[in-house]
């Protein structure tokens, strides 16, 4: 076999047609039909993911305990914010489950949805699970430039949070669904 003949396609049904889309797409976002953008014809997979962790991260309540800490030589006290275990835990195995994927979108604004479902016992407020999220997606890379830059959580430019605390979404619970998308 020849060397030519041994590169894909890329699974483009449209060949060099997909040439004349431009890659990028309006400020507000992509549009799709199917799997691919009305606008710019991009294929939904490069601009859109969603995984699962089956954990909710700790509530800003729980994000850290205080304490004090005394200066060896002033012997001056302040007041200092120790991250607890859970949120810990949270940090550390959230890139088991987001496993190097990133979102690259060319000017580096992003949309994130965070579908929250509580176990049985955990609280259900639908505000104070979102800081922990966004620094995770953040800091695992998951957000990049058109330059293949890592962008920090102030480039997520749309947060949709739900929380499906029904009786029978709480049996299924915990889990955290996080879908990440290029806004152009
Ligand atoms: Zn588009």
């Amino acid at each position: 076999m020849s060397q030519s003949a041994q590169v894909p396609n890329q699974g483009n049904p449209e060949g060099h047609q997909s040439r004349q889309f431009t890659t990028r797409c309006r400020p507000e976002g992509h549009q799709w039909a199917s799997d691919r953008c009305i606008f710019c014809g991009l294929p939904k997979s490069s601009l859109m993911l969603t995984f699962s962790i089956p954990l909710l991260p700790p509530s800003v309540n729980h994000y850290v305990s205080h304490g004090t800490k005394t200066d060896r030589r002033s012997g001056a006290r302040t007041a200092i914010h120790k991250k607890t275990p859970e949120a810990k835990a949270w940090e550390r195995d959230f890139p088991l489950f987001s496993r190097g994927q990133f979102i690259t979108s060319q000017n580096g604004r992003f949309a994130v949805t965070l579908i929250f479902t509580p176990g049985p016992k955990d609280s259900g407020d639908i505000d104070n699970r979102n800081k922990c999220t966004l620094d995770c997606i953040a800091k695992a890379g998951m957000l990049r430039n058109g330059k293949g830059e890592e962008m920090s959580d102030a480039w997520i430019k749309r947060l949709l949070v739900e929380i499906r605390d029904s009786q029978e979404d709480r049996e299924r619970g915990p889990k955290t669904e996080i879908t990440i998308e290029a806004l152009g």
